[in-house]
């Protein structure tokens, strides 16, 4: 997605903090001398580049006579051992890692329009001004979370492609879950919730004519650990999976495991719609007979009890004027009220 991640006090780490970071990876203490001597630099050099690691999510110990460490070094994504993990599925994707960008879905949509084809992926360690829903922002620090965007060309046309976002979560769910990971909700339209909150976003941008062929962009953003400074510039209460589960999954393997069921999920949304993954969804809807308020793009608020979604992913609202629809990308859902069941 977009994870429109920065915040006003944070830099854009350069090629040269993430070289250092690089050279950290091994969780041990370098000195000063000896990584400006490997890079051929000066020890200000380094210090100057490793001066903003904290603001990136990261804990640098710096100790005079023993240099710098990192004491839980960020787990680099790495294309080759994303594509080990997806054994046979590789074939299907495109994997290009980079240091940072501002957006990937506006690098994606970009390649998108110049032909780049369906199964590129794009993930980003550092996003410098991705973007969500409306405009909104998304947060992430170096290594403490997934942030990319996956390309998929359909045959048919913008107008069949409802419901997309939400097909997107499913394969989200049945990554996780696969990975060990419970306690996981869709929020409709487009994101998953852990206990303490959101854990995860969805961004879908489409390219292409009503009738076909078309192509989409989906961003995700996952969060993996949310440091406590980056949890209080969120805004809302958000989860992780390292509240979640004992065992957080190896970033490499979790890209590749959401890869693999985001392939098998397209692939049943290319031939039948959302309406194939409709129950699926449903059975994850963290939301489901609470009383919600949907507020309109335009600022005007519905109130209504949160029902099911339709088979083209709209969600289902009970109103004081009967049952309404509301259709995915439109309308955001904030709880409002009080619960009537779970
Ligand atoms: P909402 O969840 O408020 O209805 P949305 O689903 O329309 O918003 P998204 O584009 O999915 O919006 O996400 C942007 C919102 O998510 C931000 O306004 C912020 O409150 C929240 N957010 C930003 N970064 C994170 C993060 N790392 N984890 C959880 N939530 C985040």
């Amino acid at each position: 997605m977009n994870h429109p991640a920065r915040t006003p006090q944070q830099h854009v780490p350069g090629p040269l903090t993430f070289t250092l970071l690089r050279l950290l990876a091994d969780g041990e203490f370098h000195s000063g001398e000896r990584l400006a001597g490997q890079l051929g630099i000066s020890r200000a050099s380094v210090n100057n580049a490793l001066r903003e690691t904290d603001g990136y999510g990261l804990i640098l110990h710096r100790v005079r006579g023993r240099g710098y460490r990192l004491p839980n070094p960020p787990q680099w994504l790495d294309a080759g051992r994303i594509s080990e993990h997806l054994g046979a599925a590789q074939k299907h994707f495109r994997i290009e890692i980079l240091d940072s960008a501002p957006s990937s879905n506006t690098l994606l949509l970009q390649r998108a329009a110049l032909g780049a084809p369906s199964g590129s992926v794009l993930a980003v360690e550092w996003q410098s001004g991705g973007r969500g829903r409306m405009g909104r922002v998304w947060c992430s620090g170096l290594g403490n979370a997934l942030t990319f965007s996956v390309l998929w060309r359909f045959e048919r046309g913008l107008a069949a492609l409802s419901g997309l976002s939400l097909a997107a979560g499913v394969a989200l769910v049945r990554a996780l879950r696969a990975l060990g990971v419970e306690g996981i909700h869709l929020k409709w339209p487009n994101d998953l919730l852990g206990k303490r909150g959101k854990l995860a976003g969805i961004l879908v941008e489409a390219q292409g004519d009503m009738l076909g062929p078309s192509a989409v962009v989906i961003g995700i953003g996952l969060n993996l650990s949310l440091p406590g400074p980056m949890l209080r510039q969120i805004g809302q209460p958000a989860a992780s999976l390292a509240d979640m589960t004992d065992a957080v999954p190896d970033r490499n393997r979790l890209l590749a495991v959401i890869l693999r069921e985001l392939h098998a999920v397209l692939n049943e949304f290319s031939r039948h719609g959302f309406a194939a993954l409709r129950a699926e969804w449903e059975s994850c809807h963290g939301a489901r007979g609470w009383r919600v308020q949907l507020l309109l793009p335009g600022g005007g608020k519905v109130a209504g009890i949160a029902r099911g979604v339709t088979a083209d992913g709209s969600l289902e609202l009970e109103t004081a004027q009967g049952m309404r629809e509301f259709h995915a990308g439109e309308i955001s859902l904030r709880s409002g009220g009080e619960q009537e069941c779970c």
